[in-house]
């Protein structure tokens, strides 16, 4: 089965075509600056054994239809496409960021699917309306294909009340769906799957805290293979430091800013989601800038770091605590799977808790099968590479298989 699964952002697009027998990656491209001047194109078409060809130009694309119209042109190309037609392809697999109540599991689209995505739009106003409006180009172009949507929120369902709801008037859940959701769902499932595999476990029975530690960041505690508590929120603003945004913070520092700022609503937003996290501590957010100008003597880089580690530590004491047994750690995304440093200082003198990591194990988990924790942890201890495209694709399968 052939699945192509898109992603898309407020201004990009990303794609991946994969045969699902094996497993293989087909094609996979990313068009950016979409709606811009100029925007870019990159395609690779590649078999199992590396790319057999590969572009990156500047195209305008005014809009995402032209971007899904520029993706479906590289996929079929006659000397350099993956596939002879969009006829080849068996199904489209959309993630989705924002499920809402309504979405607890993959689905098929259909006309209330889509009404039912709309109605999530105000809990996620940057990201389900590009979704939506991809599913609906897709379905217009290939209305003979099945449409699935996989969501960021669904793995996070299993979330208990307690852990769910905020303390606030229960009008607004009740009115306004002010809960908490949670997100990155789709690689924290992935992982934790992965994580029962290395373990040699059935996943219902593994009890796992996942670290998706990327430009956004988020930590899971994870019972008997499903989510019980997660970092993230209503929104991707809660929980962790990141890149740019602040995670954790006395809401009261929020009236108190805007009021002595004049700020308005949007402006306040516009600072949490883009000027605070790591970049509003030192000024940089990419974790390689960071740690370079930490190891040169910058003060605010180094604060920055022991901020994000102390932030990831409490969390994970408290999934810990919360979860009573645990069987592994995992760290994925960008900074889980390269940083050294920030994962040796996430689990720094956590021995007598039972997680202690292998230094040498650790400088290189490619080594060891991702594993970096010490021989004789009771934790273990694992970088797993996250692949939300592979999740969107198995989940893709699972409701297409179920068609009959
Ligand atoms: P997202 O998908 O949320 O945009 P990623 O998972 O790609 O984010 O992670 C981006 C982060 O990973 C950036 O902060 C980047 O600096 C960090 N990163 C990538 N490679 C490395 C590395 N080798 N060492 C440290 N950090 C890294």
């Amino acid at each position: 089965m052939r699945i192509l699964v898109v992603n898309c952002g407020s201004s990009s697009l990303k794609y991946q075509l994969l045969d699902m027998d094996g497993e293989r990656i087909m094609a996979s491209g990313l068009m950016e600056r979409i709606g811009e001047p100029i925007g870019r194109v990159s395609h690779r078409t590649q078999t199992a054994s590396g790319p057999i060809h590969q572009v990156t130009f500047e195209r305008t694309m005014t809009n995402h239809r032209a971007a899904f119209r520029e993706a479906i042109r590289q996929l079929t190309a006659s000397a350099t496409g993956a596939i002879a037609g969009p006829e080849e392809i068996d199904a489209v697999g959309h993630r989705v960021v924002h499920g809402g109540e309504a979405f607890r599991e993959p689905t098929l689209v259909d006309p209330a699917v889509l009404d039912a995505i709309e109605k999530t739009i105000p809990l996620a106003p940057l990201h389900n309306p590009a979704n939506l409006m991809v599913i609906n180009i897709a379905r217009e172009l290939f209305p003979y294909i099945p449409q699935v949507v996989v969501f960021d929120t669904a793995f996070h369902h299993t979330i208990p009340p307690h852990a769910r709801h905020y303390a606030l008037p229960w009008s607004y859940y009740e009115e306004l769906g002010v809960r908490r959701y949670g997100f990155h769902g789709i690689s924290h499932r992935y992982v934790a799957r992965e994580a029962a595999r290395r373990l040699d476990l059935p996943l219902k029975s593994v009890n796992l805290i996942t670290a998706h530690l990327g430009n956004g960041a988020s930590i899971c505690a994870i019972r008997d293979g499903a989510s019980v508590d997660t970092s993230m929120g209503m929104t991707p603003l809660q929980g962790l430091i990141m890149g740019t945004r602040a995670g954790d913070l006395d809401p009261g520092v929020m009236m108190y800013i805007a009021r002595r700022l004049n700020m308005s609503v949007d402006q306040l937003e516009e600072v949490l989601q883009n000027e605070s996290g790591l970049k509003g501590i030192c000024g940089m957010n990419d974790m390689r800038d960071i740690q370079k100008a930490a190891e040169s003597g910058n003060e605010r880089a180094r604060l920055a770091l022991d901020m994000f580690a102390h932030r990831c530590r409490h969390y994970i004491g408290a999934y810990a605590f919360e979860l009573g047994r645990v069987d592994a750690l995992i760290f994925t995304a960008g900074i889980g799977e390269n940083d050294a440093h920030i994962r040796a200082a996430c689990c720094g003198g956590l021995a007598p808790l039972g997680l202690e990591l292998d230094p040498f194990k650790n400088q290189a988990p490619e080594d060891h099968h991702g594993e970096i924790s010490a021989a004789g942890s009771r934790i273990k201890a694992y970088v797993i590479p996250t692949n939300e495209e592979l999740e969107i694709a198995r989940q893709t399968v699972k409701v297409v298989g179920s068609l009959g």
